[in-house]
This record gives C-alpha cells, structure tokens and sequence, in this order.
C-alpha cells in the first residue's frame, strides 16, 4: 500500500464497485446459510458438509478471495462457486496511519455508505475496533458519531469484512493464532451494537469459529451505552465481554450528556450488569467514563462511583477516558491532574481505574471521533432518486 507524507492513503476507486454478473457474494454466510447456497447450486448433498468446512476453512482461515485457489477443492465444484458465486470485501477508500501506529480505514460499502474501523496497536495485545452502523440513533452530546442520524445497520457481512479488511493489511492470514498482529476485537466504532443485535451476534458466531478466525470469546468486548432489553441476551447468546459507557453517576447528568438515560437509567443499567451472565471477578465488567471538564469529575463524582459499584455489587473495572475533541463540540478534557486525581480516589477504594491512552486522535480514530459521510437521506430526496432510476430503467428498457 502507498502512503503519501502525511499519512492518508488513497485507495481504489473513487465509486462503489457494481458487481457486473450480479453473483451472490457469499462473504458473511453462516455455516449453514453457506452448505444451503451449495446445495442451491448443485453441489451433491453427500458432499455439501464437506465442501462446506473446506470453503470455511479458505475463506475465513486462509483469507482466500479466489475460489482457483481453494486447491482440495475439485476442480467442477471450484468451477461451479465460480460461476455462481463471489468473495468480496467492501472497498477501503482512505487508510489512515497515524504516528503512534494506530491505523484508521474508512470503508464504502457496496450501496454507498461509509464507516470507519480502527486498528491499534500496543505492546502486548492488537486490537481492532469494528463499527456496527452507520451513524447511530443515539445523539451523546459528547460523541462524534452522534451527531450522524442512522442511516442504517450493518449486515453480519460488513461487520466481519472490517476484520477482515485489517487482517488483509496486516498480512497476517494463514497464521497460527499466537503472534498475531490483530488479538482482540471490540465493538466500540460507529453505532450502538446492541440496536443491531442479529447481525452483531451472527458476524462474531464467524469471527469466533474454531475452523475460522478462531478469536476467542474472552478477546472480544461489546460496548455498550446500555441498552437494558438486550444487554442479558448479549451475555446468554454471545458470550463476549461487556462494557458499559457509564459517563455519569446521577441521573440529572447521565440524561443530560446521554439522552438514552431518560428510558433507561443508572438503576436500570446497573442492574442489568449485576445480572450479566458471567460476570464475576476473573471476568469483570468495563465501565468507560469520559472525562468531562466541569460535567462529570468532582472528587464526590469519583466516592459515588465507587459506592454506586458497591452498592449492585460489580465485579467492575473503570475505563477513564480523556475526552476526545472533535469540531463543533461544546465539551472540553478535564486536566491531567484532575485525571489523576479521579483515578486514585476509584483506585484506592480497591477498583482499578486506569486511564486510557488517547490513540490516533491526529488522524480523528480515538475514541468518539469517528464520523463518516454518510448522512440518512431526506424523504425527498429518496423519492427524487428513486424516480430519477425509474425513469433510467424505463429510457434502458424500450431501447431509446
Ligand atoms: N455505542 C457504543 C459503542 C461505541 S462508542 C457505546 O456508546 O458504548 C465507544 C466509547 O467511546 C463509548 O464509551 C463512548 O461513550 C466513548 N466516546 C464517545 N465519544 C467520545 C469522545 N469524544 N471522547 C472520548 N470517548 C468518547
Ligand atoms: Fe452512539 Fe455510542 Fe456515540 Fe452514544 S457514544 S452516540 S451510543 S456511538
């Protein structure tokens, strides 16, 4: 990949690519939606459990996009995924690498629409943040993305290709799963993952596969802004970590930063955590804090936060977060000291309180700071542009 000095990567085409045969990308299948599309092109039944597994094993462990290079493949079956099928992932318009190695990619998928995936890098661990929508319903004052309106949920496809996207970059498919480059996976990008919980759920059922990817449960973490209804399910049904962007211990100021707050407040999150299957002390809920000048870290802040954890019993850790600016935004960072002193009023009530390093924030990757340009059209203009494509398709069928 080129780089250009200040770090911006301008890549591949400047418009979504049309897929002229109109076959049927079959990246982001599960397991059993890919034997069912084998079947539906011809592969014997006695077959399909096989060439399954091999395919899997091409796609997901090898990374392959080539169905010529799925070699213990028969040569008809490779013939026929061709003729049918495709392996694609969305296109990276833009990488970004940033001076302390983290590295954003914005990503266009097939309709359009634009989200961002980051990769950061530390000594012990790589961890590869994914987005979940496009945008998010959820306006938190305080949140670059929340200043988009939705424009839509991601399908379990393009969450997975993000991974895939920086596994490509990093060249590191075909590895063993230690020394990788890419360790854990957080749901912490653009969008409230749990408003997209089907699809979330479906993408990580194919990151964790054991003949795929094979990213362990205990590697990945989902945040959330907490979203009660669904938060039990996410511990039943995926298993991952949980964290929570907590953000404020009363709810006159939780509701204010997070308007999410007023249908579902502190009690009812925290709760909801106190209940998360399998939370318990070697496996301790996250609670991001962003550090909020003025709004949100007093010393008495910091006590009730303690007695809060206390009080629902949390096997708890404390992420503080220094605020990341972004242009236009009211907020600013609480200072340093106040950081630290926050931080040591948690720590030494016995709950760890680290502070995070702020990462990318040159090229706008930390956290909150992601924003794509993919804005939710207005009425109007849908109907402006479905009725502009009618009249294509009319002008194309009579021949003129
Ligand atoms: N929607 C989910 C996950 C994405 S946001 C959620 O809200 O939990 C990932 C984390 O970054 C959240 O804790 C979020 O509150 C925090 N965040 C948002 N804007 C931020 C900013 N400007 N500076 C620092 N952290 C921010
Ligand atoms: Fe959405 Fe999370 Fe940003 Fe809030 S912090 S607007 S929930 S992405």
């Amino acid at each position: 990949m080129q780089i250009t000095p200040n770090g911006h990567v301008p890549i591949l085409s400047p418009r979504p690519k049309i897929n002229p045969e109109d076959k049927r990308n079959i990246l982001g299948l599960s397991r059993s939606e890919l034997k069912e599309a084998l079947l539906e092109i011809g592969v014997p039944e006695k077959q399909a459990n096989m060439r399954t597994k091999q395919i899997w094993g091409w796609i997901y462990h090898h990374g392959v996009a080539d169905f010529d290079r799925m070699l213990n493949v028969s040569k008809t079956v490779r013939q026929q995924l061709a003729d049918h099928f495709i392996i694609k992932r969305p296109d990276i318009v833009e990488a970004q690498y940033s001076t302390d190695g983290t590295r954003k990619y914005l990503i266009r998928f097939a309709d359009g629409n634009e989200a961002e995936a980051v990769y950061i890098p530390e000594d012990d661990r790589g961890t590869l943040c994914i987005s979940s929508q496009v945008g998010c319903t959820l306006n938190c004052k305080f949140c670059h993305t929340g200043t988009m309106r939705l424009v839509r949920n991601l399908t379990a496809a393009e969450i997975v290709a993000q991974l895939m996207i920086a596994r490509d970059d990093l060249e590191e498919w075909d590895n063993p799963t230690e020394g990788r480059r890419v360790t854990n996976i957080v749901m912490m990008g653009m969008g409230e993952p749990l408003y997209n919980f089907d699809e979330v759920k479906k993408a990580l059922d194919i990151v964790m596969d054991g003949e795929g990817i094979q990213l362990s449960r205990r590697r990945i973490t989902l945040s959330t802004s907490g979203v009660v209804p669904h938060m039990e399910r996410c511990g039943r049904e995926i298993g991952v970590n949980l964290a929570v962007s907590l953000h404020a211990v009363r709810d006159e100021i939780r509701s204010e930063i997070m308007p999410i707050n007023k249908k579902y407040n502190l009690a009812d999150v925290l709760n909801a955590c106190a209940n998360y299957p399998g939370a318990h002390n070697a496996r301790r809920i996250t609670f991001e804090y962003v550090m909020l000048k003025d709004i949100n870290d007093s010393d008495e802040d910091a006590y009730e936060l303690v007695r809060l954890m206390r009080k629902y019993k949390l096997p708890a850790k404390i992420n503080l977060i220094p605020f990341n600016p972004w242009p236009g935004v009211d907020y600013e960072c609480s200072s340093k000291a106040r950081i630290k002193r926050f931080s040591d009023i948690v720590f030494r009530e016995g709950i760890s309180a680290p502070v995070r390093t702020p990462r990318g924030r040159d090229i706008m990757a930390a956290c909150g700071q992601l924003k794509s340009a993919s804005e939710k059209k207005s009425k109007a203009q849908m109907l402006r542009e479905q009725t502009e494509s009618n009249f294509k398709t009319e002008f194309h069928a009579t021949g003129l």
